[in-house]
């Protein structure tokens, strides 16, 4: 009988297989009272196990495709050095010795403990560390009862592996034997199983409950990891529609590739820049495999996150310089810190960072925190003007809301450039400034904005919470959160047109400029700049390129005026239409 599950597609593609289900992470972890005799053997026991999972954690780290993303080796790293952490390695041992109990016990008395303290953590990204702490600590427990390094030595060929959770050594082992794609239990769409799927581009689906209580190892799967469907035993006429599928999104990758070359140019002549939105190095590589115009948002918080000390001056500029390198002459439009809110970061970097706020989202971040924290600010505007002697560079300035907040910014870099005369450095002294439109306000005064900046970048991420009054992180409002409502939609044309006005360029970086369903209605609203993340430039090249704006504007116009669902629906199903 065919089963069929749901769950969170987080890494698109189609894979069919049959399925390894690991059972680990079941271990008995019950406590057991040892004789004072036993203990002693008990800690031996523990510190070969841990002993095993750091040789597997090697091992993995040392397979690592040359062509892997670096947060691969990176949480790789990170659990090496967990294991090496007395909190890990010395702990449980210490509860062995007092408690005279057995390692499992130990191990997840500790776990638990741990838990404690992540889960009490304000900050999401910290919080979630619990997932390191759970793999290694299960990693350990695997080895307690395997004795063995075990995922190195499965074979992988071709299945789909369900699991509760996968640790990235275990994704990397796997995916260097070619498996096929991964289910897990537990995670959401940005749990490491999703977010190294996605990059090593195995298509994925996570948090599908109790799988594991349902499916055998042997089973025939298939798996879709858009839709976040899965399909157990399914019948010859299912599979063979699967199979389909597959085949038509391969041939969609490979014909979307074709158009790496191709000029973007609509149908009826209208030139496009599309350009991408980079944050991490990784995103380096995939900017140079889809040969984007120019970097459109370089998004510089990472730098600030998962440390307790400010980044230097340096380390910004040679940051910006490696970027700067590998465009090899395309334009860099740099983000200056748009911390606080969703980006939130460590009190060790500003004394008055917005985490202190009722309403964080609307409390003191982007350019609000940076003219309030004038040294975090200088900083990173020395960095960027120095680096902007070593290739065309342009500002961009984070979450405006007043013309004040910009003069008052071009203010500081002038002090900064006299500063940088001064001490004799270099600089482009005619360094473009431009700024984003996030705030309704801005984009409602749009007109005066522009008569100060030299370019305008709409964030329809910020613009869309702000306009609807939700927080863009929280799920219960996210129905809300609708990119077509006609107050966001005429927020945007009114940002268009003001930069029209003032002749400087607009264009948009939120994530709607990379979703296929609204870049032709951006189009009939009359952007030509699109800034989005590399894996979707040539998806939307393709949606463009074969589009001509004066047929799609009457569409764009109509859905501006229309807050009803069906018709919405069917009129960006016309837009969309090839
Ligand atoms: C936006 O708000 O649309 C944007 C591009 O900025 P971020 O997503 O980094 O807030
Ligand atoms: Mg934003």
């Amino acid at each position: 009988m065919t089963l069929m599950f749901n769950g969170i597609g987080v890494s698109k593609g189609f894979a069919i297989g049959e399925a390894h289900v690991l059972l680990r992470n079941q271990v008995d972890v019950a406590a057991r009272k040892l004789t004072k005799k036993q203990v002693p053997a008990e800690c031996r026991r523990l510190r070969k196990a841990i002993k095993i999972a750091k040789a597997e954690l090697l091992t993995a780290r040392d397979n690592i495709p040359e062509d892997a993303p670096s947060d691969i080796s990176a949480f790789i790293e990170t659990h090496i050095l967990m294991l090496d952490d007395g909190l890990l390695s010395d702990t449980p041992v210490d509860i062995i010795k007092t408690e005279q109990c057995n390692a499992e016990a130990a191990l997840q008395q500790q776990r638990e403990a741990m838990a404690k303290v992540f889960g009490s953590m304000e900050d999401e990204y910290l919080a979630t560390r619990i997932d390191d702490v759970n793999h290694v600590i299960d990693a350990v427990l695997n080895a307690l009862v395997s004795g063995e390094e075990k995922a190195t030595t499965e074979n992988w060929k071709g299945q789909i592996v369900i699991a509760d959770d996968l640790s990235p050594a275990d994704t990397v082992l796997m995916q260097n034997q070619g498996v096929a794609g991964f289910i897990t239990e537990t995670g959401g769409q940005l749990s490491h199983t999703a977010i190294l799927a996605r990059s090593l581009g195995i298509p994925a689906i996570v948090g599908v409950h109790n799988i594991r209580q349902y499916v055998r190892t042997g089973e025939m799967l298939t798996l879709d990891g858009k839709l976040g469907l899965l399909l157990a035993e399914p019948t010859a006429a299912m599979l063979s529609d699967v199979r389909k599928q597959q085949k038509a999104f391969r041939q969609k990758q490979r014909d979307l590739n074709k158009l790496i070359d191709t000029p973007a140019v609509t149908q009826d002549g209208v030139s496009l820049q599309l350009s991408v939105n980079i944050e991490i190095e990784d995103d380096l590589k995939a900017l140079k495999r889809i040969n984007a115009d120019a970097v459109g948002l370089y998004r510089t918080e990472f730098m600030y996150l998962n440390r307790d000390t400010t980044p230097t001056e340096q380390e910004h500029f040679k940051a910006y310089t490696k970027v700067i390198r590998a465009l090899k002459g395309a334009p860099l439009t740099i983000r200056t810190a748009d911390l606080g809110a969703d980006k939130d970061i460590s009190h060790a970097h500003v004394a008055s960072s917005g985490t202190m706020a009722h309403n964080p989202a609307m409390g003191l971040r982007g350019i609000r925190l940076c003219l309030n924290e004038p040294a975090l600010f200088v900083t990173q505007l020395r960095a960027i003007l120095r680096a902007s002697a070593k290739g065309p560079v342009r500002i961009l300035l984070p979450m405006l809301t007043t013309v004040a907040e910009i003069t008052q910014t071009l203010a500081i870099i002038e002090s900064v450039k006299e500063a940088l005369s001064e001490e004799g450095l270099e600089y482009d002294e005619h360094i473009e400034v431009g700024g984003m439109i996030e705030v309704p306000a801005a984009a409602i005064a749009a007109d005066q904005l522009a008569q100060h900046l030299d370019f305008l970048s709409i964030g329809t991420n910020d613009l869309i919470q702000y306009t609807m009054a939700i927080d863009r992180v929280d799920d219960q409002v996210n129905y809300l959160y609708d990119p077509l409502h006609p107050a966001v939609l005429q927020l945007i044309k009114y940002t268009i047109e003001a930069g029209q006005k003032a002749n400087i360029p607009v264009a948009l970086c939120g994530d709607m400029a990379s979703d296929t369903r609204f870049v032709r209605v951006l189009l009939g609203l009359g952007l030509s700049e699109f800034s989005m993340p590399p894996n979707s430039l040539l998806a939307v090249k393709h949606s463009l390129i074969n589009a001509r704006r004066v047929r799609v504007r009457r569409f764009s116009t109509a859905l501006m005026k229309t807050s009803d669902p069906e018709e919405q629906a069917s009129l960006l199903e016309r837009i969309n239409r090839s």
